[in-house]
């Protein structure tokens, strides 16, 4: 069994749209981003990737590289799972939370799971997604930015 652990943050922006565990979400500001920024698959990335010891998402899909210049997050997380795949590994759960002051979320973690265990091929019930405000402290408080946090459990 492999533990992963990952961490991302990204900072509010106008004119972007947002998106949060591959669904976009209406609000008046997106997060900015080479990507579409969505800062839930980037810590689910980042997670999978370190329990396979596999490096980090900056190293697999550089924000310097043209090719991920506005990808969809979606594609960079099937890309993720097929190197954890091919490392011999299977993910038995993925845990998850969202720090954010605005916009309320929780109507949208049932599709978000939904859609993640779709392209991860997992069962719902191996994917927990959680969010929490930051009592109005801190970047996510003052409604700068939105923080991941993600842990893994992987077998081979
Ligand atoms: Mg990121």
């Amino acid at each position: 069994m492999r533990i992963g652990f990952g961490y991302d943050v990204h900072r509010f922006a106008e004119g972007r749209d947002l998106w949060l565990g591959g669904v976009k979400i209406p609000h008046t500001q997106g997060l900015l981003g080479h990507s579409d920024a969505d800062v839930l698959i980037h810590a689910i990335c980042d997670a999978l990737l370190g329990a396979a010891a596999l490096g980090d998402i900056g190293k697999h899909f550089p924000d310097t590289d043209p090719e991920f210049e506005g990808i969809y997050s979606k594609i960079l997380l099937t890309r993720t799972a097929e190197l954890i795949t091919s490392a011999g590994f299977k993910i038995q759960n993925i845990d998850s939370t969202i720090a954010l002051q605005v916009p309320k979320i929780a109507p949208y973690i049932e599709i978000m799971r939904t859609t993640l265990s779709e392209l991860l091929g997992i069962e719902l019930g191996q994917i927990s997604i959680k969010a929490t405000t930051t009592e109005k402290l801190g970047f996510e408080g003052r409604e700068e930015g939105v923080s991941a946090y993600a842990v893994v459990l992987l077998d081979k």
